[in-house]
């Protein structure tokens, strides 16, 4: 995360990749503009060691470049694209993948953003969604695409786990057997993942047969609560199709958010990895605490939980640094815990170096049917939190004192 990909050489010698704060590049000659262009626009093949060259900012820069050869590094995947924000990732991605006419197969509960836009956007081109919960089997979900008559035209297999708020899981190579079932040698049903919650070193989904990672590069990857960005990853060959689509939308990230972002990602496994030590900690505080009925964090999970633990062992590599619990009470208590906080950060967001609380009922997840609300257990008196890297000490304290001591 230093240095891959980066040539001093080419930047004066600077020790670390400057901001190409550039709209476009000058050529060398024209012939060299029209190789580039030639690449660019898929009209030929790379040859072999030829590198993409550098036409204009939409298209490329170095920032974006060097920022994304690195991020395939903890996904293990071909290639990435960087988008201007998480939803201008997933919005791209849905765009390139779906068609009128087409179904698409997502888990809920979802992102509000991503819920929102295949919800009530996607279904003006005429894109139907089939939304499935979890614990529901691979039967169960095969059953409910075909009796909504999506058997032929579904697209996509698109999900999210752990789930935001509750930390249910959803198995991602089960995901993937489905979107095989309803794949044929007409067309290839994709399944996409929005890893987000578990950021890249926790979960890679492309391991378990996923075909797209998404991410909010706004939380654990910026992790500074300071910049706005996304990020797709996987094979070559679809990924072109991203980086196309992303082109003619003009939703890259800025050669500065690209920038921030390499500054992140030197830092990103020692901040996730104090997160997800303070989070264990902060768990273990809130699961003996009289005031508290309920904690979800992935580290509660034993093999009583049966399917919950399989899936775990199976797909995640930590218990992350995401912890939801019930308070006893309701909206007064949560409200007046939220209200008494004095180091954590009432704020929205997640995986960032501080710590921040909300209260998903009313704020990330208002929008969400009340029938819904009720069945996922997102009530009145649960309060989410995102665990910084602080001394876990203060938080306690802080924690502690806002359950009322
Ligand atoms: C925040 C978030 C998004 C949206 O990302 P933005 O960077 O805010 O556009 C998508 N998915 C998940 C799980 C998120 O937490």
């Amino acid at each position: 995360m230093m240095s891959y990909g980066y040539k001093p050489a080419l930047s004066e010698g600077a020790i670390k990749c400057p901001i190409f704060q550039t709209s476009t590049f000058v050529f060398q000659t024209a012939e060299e503009g029209k190789a580039f262009f030639e690449v660019a626009y898929g009209l030929r093949e790379k040859q072999e060691g030829e590198e993409l060259g550098l036409i204009y900012s939409r298209i490329n820069n170095p920032d974006l470049e060097i920022l994304e050869n690195r991020l395939t590094l903890w996904d293990g995947a071909e290639d990435c694209a960087v988008f201007e924000s998480g939803m201008a990732a997933i919005t791209t991605v849905l765009l390139e993948f779906l068609k009128p006419g087409d179904c698409i197969l997502i888990s809920s509960p979802l992102y509000g953003g991503s819920d929102h836009f295949i919800r009530k956007i996607l279904p003006k081109f005429h894109i139907r969604a089939l939304t499935f919960t979890v614990g529901q089997s691979k039967q169960d979900v095969i059953r409910l695409v075909e009796q909504a008559g999506c058997a032929e035209s579904l697209a996509m297999v698109y999900i999210e786990t752990p789930a935001n708020p509750t930390n249910d899981l959803i198995d991602i190579e089960e995901s993937k057997a489905i979107a095989q079932h309803f794949s044929n040698q007409d067309k290839e049903v994709y399944l996409a993942v929005d890893n987000t919650y578990m950021g890249p070193l926790w979960q890679h989904p492309l391991q378990h047969g996923a075909d797209l990672v998404l991410y909010s590069a706004t939380k654990y990857l910026g992790g500074h609560s300071d910049l706005i960005a996304g990020a797709c990853l996987g094979s070559k060959s679809l990924m072109t199709r991203v980086k196309g689509l992303r082109t003619f939308l003009g939703n890259m990230a800025s050669p500065h958010t690209g920038w921030l972002l390499l500054r992140s990602l030197e830092t990103l496994k020692i901040r996730m990895d104090q997160q997800a030590r303070n989070a264990e900690i902060v768990a273990d505080f809130l699961n003996g605490h009289p005031k508290v009925e309920k904690v979800y964090y992935l580290g509660n999970l034993t093999a009583a939980d049966g399917r919950a633990m399989e899936i775990k062992d199976q797909q995640c590599l930590s218990n992350g640094a995401m912890i939801s619990f019930d308070i006893q009470g309701g909206a007064h208590e949560a409200y007046q815990f939220l209200n008494s906080l004095k180091l954590i950060k009432l704020a929205v967001s997640l995986g960032s170096t501080e710590s921040l609380a909300e209260h998903p009922a009313t704020m990330t997840h208002i929008d969400v049917d009340t029938d819904l609300k009720t069945q996922l257990g997102i009530s009145e008196k649960m309060i989410r939190l995102s665990i910084g890297i602080e001394n876990a000490k203060d938080l306690l304290w802080d924690i502690n004192q806002a359950l009322g001591g």
